[in-house]
């Protein structure tokens, strides 16, 4: 038997991201905001990609007062002719991006009954074909560059477990974890890592004020096992080991962070 005598790394060393373009969609607001600020601060140069490229003026100010890199490229990830030309401002600001955070994403409460045609096409054409067509150009230059990568797709819990209203989104996240393993599979070959994270109830500005009425704390109390919402500070370490080297063997991968939701 060969015993390899690997040489032990630190925590920090094994999580460190410096060097390394990430490039995060939707990063204007809620997790995608917190998901820029903890790669900055893992070392990562961001580039910080949204539709209004005035909202992320402050973000980008907040990650370089802490010592970090950051720049803003515009994106609508619903429109695939705008892609390559983000990613172009993305090498033009860094170099190629390593790391994608494939987060924007959106919701339309509606019963499946009484949902129109055009609300069905907005939410799988921005959470299923959105993460598809930004997973593919990221991958292809991470293939032409010969550097690999790695593509983390933001899911959520609700790809595992339906609830009534949210049948497209929960569609269009199943398909995402799906689509996570085929990348994982097609990509493997060119190194390109490619996971998701399925988030349970994460407390963000858009669902503060519901989570703090009498509903919203009942179905917290009566669905989440761990009797709480998550915090964005909940995905930190997770985000961190798909990104990082620390995850270097895991791909086409979902995982789970709910408090115990789906269970
Ligand atoms: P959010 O609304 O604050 O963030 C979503 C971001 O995506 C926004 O900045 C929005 O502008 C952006 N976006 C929407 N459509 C876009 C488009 N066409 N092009 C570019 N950007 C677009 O909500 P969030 O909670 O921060 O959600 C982030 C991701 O996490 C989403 O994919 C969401 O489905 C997922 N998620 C959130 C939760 C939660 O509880 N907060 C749970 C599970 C999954």
């Amino acid at each position: 038997m060969v015993i390899k005598n690997t040489a032990m790394k630190s925590a920090n060393a094994l999580f460190d991201l410096t060097g390394r373009t990430a490039l995060v969609t939707g990063a204007s607001s809620g997790l995608g905001w917190r998901f820029a600020e903890v790669l900055a601060a893992n070392g990562a140069n961001v580039v910080l990609a949204a539709r209004r490229v005035e909202r992320l003026e402050s973000l980008k100010a907040a990650i370089e007062q802490s010592g970090g890199r950051a720049a803003c490229v515009a994106l609508d990830v619903t429109d695939q002719s705008a892609i390559p030309a983000a990613f172009d401002a993305a090498e033009a600001a860094f170099g190629p991006v390593d790391i994608l955070i494939n987060n924007a994403g959106l919701a339309v409460e509606a019963m499946l009954m009484d949902m129109s045609a055009e609300d069905w096409r907005k939410v799988l054409g921005t959470d299923l074909d959105g993460v598809f067509f930004v997973g593919q150009e990221a991958a292809r230059r991470m293939s032409a560059n010969g550097n690999g990568g790695s593509i983390v797709n933001i899911a959520s819990a609700i790809a595992f477990k339906v609830g009534k209203t949210l049948g497209a989104y929960a569609a269009a996240k199943a398909g995402v974890v799906q689509l996570t393993k085929a990348m994982g599979l097609e990509f493997a070959s060119s190194n390109i890592r490619v996971n998701a994270i399925c988030p349970g109830y994460i407390e963000t500005e858009i669902n503060s004020d519901f989570f703090a009425t009498e509903r919203g704390q009942q179905m917290i109390q009566r669905t989440v096992p761990m009797k709480r919402l998550g915090d964005t500070q909940d995905l930190d370490g997770t985000l961190l080991l798909l990104a990082s080297e620390a995850g270097a063997f895991i791909t086409g991968t979902s995982i789970i962070v709910d408090g115990g939701l789906v269970l």
